[in-house]
This record gives C-alpha cells, structure tokens and sequence, in this order.
C-alpha cells in the first residue's frame, strides 16, 4: 500500500531514475532498503552516490581507519548488489563530522547532472535530535543540489566540463520523522535485512546499536497503521516545495 497524501507523494514508486544518495555505506539499506529493491525489480535504473568513506564506524581502536574504509565499501557493494543498485558512485569525504557543505553540494551536483535521475533520495536533514553533522550537511547539500541543479550558474564549472544543467523533479526524505508516503515493503523485507547483514562491520555482535531490531520494531509498527506488515517512510516533495513554500511540512 501507497499512502497518498499529496500528489507528489504517490509518484515515488513511478520513478524510473533513482539517484540515492547516503552519507555512510549502510544508510541506503537502512532508511530505504525495501523502496530501492522495490523500484529496482520494476525495473527502474538505481544510482547510489555515498558521502564519506565509512572510516569512523567503529568503536575498537585498534582498526585502522583506512582498513575501515577498504572493508566497508565491499560490504556496501555487496548490500547494493542484494537491493538490484545498478552503479556505486563514492566521493570518499572523511567519516565522523567533518563534511564541508559547499564541497559535498558540488560534488552532489555533478553526479546529478551526470545521471539525471527523476528522483533524489536522502536522508532527512531536518530529522530532530539528528546529532550526526553527516546526516545533517549531506541531507541539506542533496536538498540544495536537488533544487538548483538545472540552473547553469549553479556550480557552473560543470558547464566548462561539458556537463549540462539537469533538473529533478521528486526528492524523497529517508529518515523523517514527518512521512508522507508510507510504502509498503513486506515483499523485499528480506532482501532489505539481508543487504543490511553484509554490514558485518557495523551489525556483527557487540557492534554500535541493535539498528536491525530497532527498524524493524519501526517498520511493523509503521505497518500498523497503513495496513500492512513491513513499511518503510519516506518525505516526499516536489522541487518546488524545497523553496519559500510554507506548506512543505503540512505535506
Ligand atoms: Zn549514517
């Protein structure tokens, strides 16, 4: 089941081009896992862009952060792999607070311009208590990219480079405590865990947080109320309404 809410909303599972967009190599699993295993066995073409290299994921002093960052890009293209993503883009910033806005929005920006995907996912940079500058600097970078990328004085180094301006059409918001599109993804809820477990580094035991209980406690009880067992959510707007558009958290 759909929920929809608004207009744009009910267009999520209509995209054709995704570019998905995670500041560390399990986010895409987490927030969307089931939507992107979804989309992608409808045959719709998944490009996932991840921010930082992963290299502070871990609590034992002894790992080297390089190491880290080596052993977690196989585990995401591995998990990528599971959900049908056709192409892994990295820009390797450093893991753990450190992103630089102006930096990662360009970097952003290209990858659109280059894939041109009708949607953008990504984490919602205005979750509250969100503490992970990560989380936050990528979501806003993605939201101004996402809005501004077809104007060709926006990053227009692009343009010197033969790279064309691209506009968006839908962003949706992973991570959002004000959903609007409620999907239910009880059918790929297994390849969704199973991407989620070839994270060994970050879900083995006595690694960081349950995440996999907790999600999926939010899941079912997400499910409850649209009628379904396993539901991931998502807030999704239009290009438009990321700009002087007071109804947006309304939507
Ligand atoms: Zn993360």
């Amino acid at each position: 089941m759909n929920s929809k809410k608004n207009d744009v909303s009910c267009l999520l599972l209509e995209s054709r081009k995704i570019l998905c967009i995670q500041p560390h190599p399990d986010d895409m699993e987490i927030g969307a896992g089931g939507t992107i295993a979804m989309l992608s066995g409808k045959g719709a073409e998944i490009t996932c862009l991840t921010v930082t290299d992963g290299s502070a994921g871990s609590r034992s002093p002894s790992d080297d952060p390089d190491q880290l960052a080596e052993r977690r890009r196989i585990e995401a293209e591995a998990g990528a792999s599971i959900l049908g993503v056709n192409e892994m883009i990295w820009l390797d910033f450093t893991d753990g607070g450190y992103l630089p806005l102006e930096a990662v929005r360009g970097e952003i920006t290209r990858a659109i311009r280059l894939v041109r995907p009708d949607t953008l996912m990504v984490c919602d940079p205005w979750l509250q208590y969100e503490a992970h500058s990560d989380h936050i600097r990528t979501g806003l970078a993605a939201a101004e990219a996402g809005f501004l990328s077809g104007l060709p004085n926006f990053h227009p180094a692009d343009l010197q480079d033969n790279i064309q301006p691209h506009t968006v059409e839908l962003i949706a918001f992973y991570y959002t405590s004000r959903p609007n599109t409620l999907i239910d993804v009880t059918s790929t809820w297994s390849l969704k865990i199973e991407a989620i477990s070839c994270h060994k580094s970050q879900f083995s035991a006595g690694q960081g947080f349950d995440y996999i209980t907790r999600l999926t406690e939010h899941a079912l009880k997400l499910g409850e109320k649209s009628g379904c067992k396993y539901t991931e959510a998502f807030k999704v707007l239009s290009r438009s309404q990321l700009h002087i558009f007071e109804a947006a958290e309304l939507e």
